[in-house]
């Protein structure tokens, strides 16, 4: 389900102020107060476009008090496209009052990839020396540094050659996809980078991983930094059309949004009115609104073909046990995944998914919103939290790296339950010898 599009005009005057937005907005269900709530923040959007609001802390506060889930966007019977109207507020919020000191330096590392690679390197590093004793001392929001994600040894787009063939004995002439690895999986998911070339070469698919994307750019939008997100745009656009493709996969919702909706609207914004992005946009609008159109993520992907598992008594895969799923935000949002993945799930032989009452509620996630927000956010957890410990799982799936992060954050050793995206669990259920599919 792509964002619906609306004039900035019309944002501010449609609101009629019905509160459906309430009743979806997780920040809101949260805190109960109507700063807290999307149809505020409109309001004080109006106020200061109007110049009768002044740019201040509190305000630059209210508006980042905001998981950018889109929720209020798809309940809005008046078509309000708050997403967008939120991003263009938070870069006057940068503009006037300079960049949040907390989240400054992530966005200096997700501008460049070399400062990426860079870090994530020496973070690496730390994490192999720092005895876990002291690693547990401290926290990033609610999450304590020894329970983060163990970077990977060595990026994922450095293991791999850029064009991965089909796999022996899959069915022929299926096309070539590009695989958009975000910066999660390629430096801190290698599981699941293996998995989705895994499945989409057994399924008979050339997989082109171009070597020079880089961060989505979703993170710098989200904070303002508009300026720094056009390079990083300008770069993905370019390595996604170096070569003919059919078909643009993600493994996480957050990237997939900001290709299929957020690169076609920031180049039509700054061919518009921004001065500071304005240049060079024009050759590359076109290639955007490719990508946008073939943007996929990689589990509506799979619900579009008709996969084997391997059933094998003997020799089929491992049993990892109960199975719960966090559908997160974006891809419910943004790509209308959530029955689908319970259907994917379901069909799988090697887990036991559980559904659970409150699979759909927001972890507190949010890109940084629970480093940034750690006290909403650990309400929002500790309600999630009540709903997946009565399930009893082994296994706690999500397709969101910060979902991941935060869910395994909030875990401790006695919990012993794994968290891991569900193409895990797919490419091991996967009848490799029938090519994973039905010829
Ligand atoms: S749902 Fe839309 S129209 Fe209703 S209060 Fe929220 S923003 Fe306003
Ligand atoms: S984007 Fe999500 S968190 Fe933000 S106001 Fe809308 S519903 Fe609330």
């Amino acid at each position: 389900m792509s964002r619906k599009k609306t004039s900035p005009a019309k944002i501010l005057s449609n609101c009629g102020k019905c509160g459906l937005c309430l009743s979806v907005c997780p920040v809101y269900q949260t805190l109960k107060e109507e700063q807290a709530s999307p149809r505020a923040r409109l309001q004080l959007i109006k106020a200061f476009e109007n110049n009768t609001l002044e740019a201040s802390p509190l305000l630059k506060d209210i508006i980042s008090k905001c998981l950018m889930c889109g929720s209020c966007a798809v309940a809005c019977p008046s078509g309000i496209n708050h997403y967008e109207r939120f991003m263009e507020m938070r870069q006057k919020m940068v503009e006037d009052l300079g960049e949040s000191p907390a989240i400054k330096g992530l966005i200096y590392l997700l501008s460049k990839e070399f400062r990426l690679r860079a870090g994530t390197r020496m973070a690496a590093l730390g994490q192999r020396i720092t005895p876990e004793f002291i690693a547990g001392k401290y926290k990033l929001g609610n999450i304590p540094v020894n329970r983060f994600p163990t970077l990977n040894s060595l990026p994922v787009r450095k293991r791999i050659h850029s064009r991965v063939p089909p796999a022996p004995g899959s069915p022929p002439g299926k096309g070539s996809l590009v695989y958009f690895t975000g910066c999660a999986t390629n430096y801190m998911f290698e599981d699941t980078g293996k998995a989705v070339i895994g499945i989409l070469t057994s399924l008979g698919y050339e997989v082109i991983v171009p070597e020079a994307q880089t961060c989505c750019a979703v993170p710098l939008l989200f904070h303002g930094a508009a300026g720094r997100a056009a390079d990083n745009i300008r770069t993905n656009i370019r390595a996604i059309s170096r070569s003919p493709f059919d078909r643009v996969i993600v493994d996480c919702t957050t990237c997939g949004a900001a290709l299929k909706d957020e690169y076609p609207g920031f180049i039509a914004r700054a061919m518009a009115n921004d001065h500071r992005t304005k240049s060079g946009w024009e050759e590359l609008a076109e290639a955007a609104n490719v990508i946008s159109e073939k943007t996929t993520d990689i589990l509506s992907f799979l619900g579009e073909h008709d996969l084997v598992f391997n059933t094998s008594p003997n020799r089929g895969p491992r049993h990892l046990g109960r199975a719960v799923y966090h559908a997160p935000c974006h891809s419910r949002n943004s790509f209308g995944t959530h029955a689908g993945v319970q259907d994917l799930l379901r069909r799988l032989p090697n887990l036991e998914y559980i559904p659970t009452a409150g699979e759909a509620d927001c972890c507190g996630g949010g890109g940084t919103f629970f480093y940034e927000h750690p006290g909403t956010a650990g309400k929002m957890m500790d309600k999630k939290q009540a709903g997946i410990r009565a399930a009893k799982p082994d296994v706690w799936l999500t397709d969101c790296p910060v979902c991941r992060i935060n869910l395994a954050g909030s875990l401790d050793e006695k919990d012993r339950i794994k968290v891991s995206h569900p193409v895990v669990p797919v490419y091991e259920a996967l009848n490799r010898e029938a090519g994973g599919i039905k010829s």
